[in-house]
């Protein structure tokens, strides 16, 4: 298959190229768009065959359900059998944004979207280009990450094309993404809701509404199966092994440096995914990708993607990554740099 490239302003995106991609949609085609979160797969989420080529594209098992994107509020009662008051308070909040409210679902949602599970997982993106898109397609988008399956998310149209490029239809090209890490999945069919992914919307916003929320004991490192299916799978992965090192900020530079030049020692050529603090502390010949300064947990986001692909075309044998605080966008950092590392967590 070829793919056709588009290339839109992110500001003021051109009708013409967004109703061709919203054409493509209809026809059952498979289209790679920007959203604020990371770059998503799209294809029309209403119809089992175009879904089926998702999960053949990425290589996707699956028992792991898609997210509906939508681009109005109201055609969550298209989609949803009944909107709990929970998921009502954080959509009347938080959307258009990265949050995924989870809700039983109607029954014209294809098995293919759900996973075969009775519920079914909604967004209403904030990208005007997302939007737009959805909007002129007419139908709900299911559109997971626009990645291999294990690989990295894509926060980039050249991301990307290097895993999907002639397995998909098109990709709309609009620059990165502005958030960095995907969207925050709540179940909100549980009497808490319970928080099933760490995302773009964070766990103290979650709380400003709900007042308490429950977390997926998986999130806890524990070997709990997951209730989102997707969680339990190896994911964000560079090309190289990676252990996260977390400890407190005083430890934190001596226990990656000792890691380091052990490897360093054992003749091993040594990558590290770190804050721009402890990068000026690393022995030259570590190849380095800096993911922000320590405090900036949203400028970290933004980058984590970018700085573990980073290491693609490098002949690197480990990666050493620089865990930081779980606030704010931290958590969401954090759960994907565990399991990135596929829990080789070295610890204090
Ligand atoms: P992705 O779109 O690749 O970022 O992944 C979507 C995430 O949402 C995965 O972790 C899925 O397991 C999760 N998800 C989608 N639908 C459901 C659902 N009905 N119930 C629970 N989790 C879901
Ligand atoms: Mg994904």
């Amino acid at each position: 298959m070829r793919t056709t490239y588009y290339k839109v302003d992110p500001v003021n995106p051109d009708r013409g190229v967004l109703t061709e991609a919203a054409k493509l949609l209809r026809q059952g085609g498979l289209v790679a768009f920007p959203t604020e979160t990371v770059y998503g797969l799209g294809a029309n989420g209403l119809d089992s065959k175009a879904v089926g080529g998702i999960f053949r594209a990425k290589g996707r098992p699956s028992d792991n359900p898609l997210i509906l994107h939508i681009d109005t509020p109201d055609k969550l009662s298209k989609l949803a059998a009944t909107v709990p008051a929970s998921a009502q308070a954080l959509i009347d909040k938080y959307w258009p944004g990265p949050l995924t409210v989870v809700v039983k679902r109607l029954p014209h949602v294809p098995d293919a979207v759900t996973g075969g599970l009775d519920t079914v997982a909604v967004r209403l993106p904030d990208s005007l280009i997302a939007r737009e898109l959805i909007r002129l397609a007419g139908i709900p988008v299911a559109a997971p990450s626009a990645n291999t399956s294990g690989r990295p998310s894509p926060t980039t149209a050249q991301d990307v094309a290097r895993d999907l490029d002639g397995k998909i239809d098109a990709i709309i090209d609009a620059g990165p993404c502005a958030i960095g890490v995907e969207s925050t999945v709540v179940d909100c069919t549980t009497p808490v809701p319970t928080l099933l992914r760490p995302g773009g919307i964070t766990y103290e916003m979650l709380i400003a509404v709900l007042g308490e929320i429950e977390v997926d004991p998986s999130l806890a490192g524990s070997t709990a199966v997951p209730r989102s299916p997707g969680m339990k799978y190896t994911h964000y992965a560079p090309a190289a092994p990676m252990f996260l090192v977390e400890a407190g900020q005083e430890s934190l530079s001596f226990l990656l440096r000792r890691e380091i030049n052990q490897a360093l020692a054992a003749g091993k050529t040594v990558g590290a995914v770190v804050s721009a603090e402890v990068a000026n502390e690393l022995p030259q010949q570590v190849i380095t990708a800096v993911y922000g300064p320590r405090a900036h947990t949203g400028v970290i986001a933004a980058n984590l993607y970018t700085a573990l692909r980073s290491f693609d075309n490098k002949a690197v044998d480990v990666i050493y990554a620089e865990g930081i605080a779980e606030q704010g966008l931290g958590l969401a950092v954090m759960n994907r740099l565990r399991k990135a590392s596929g829990y080789r967590i070295i610890c204090e």
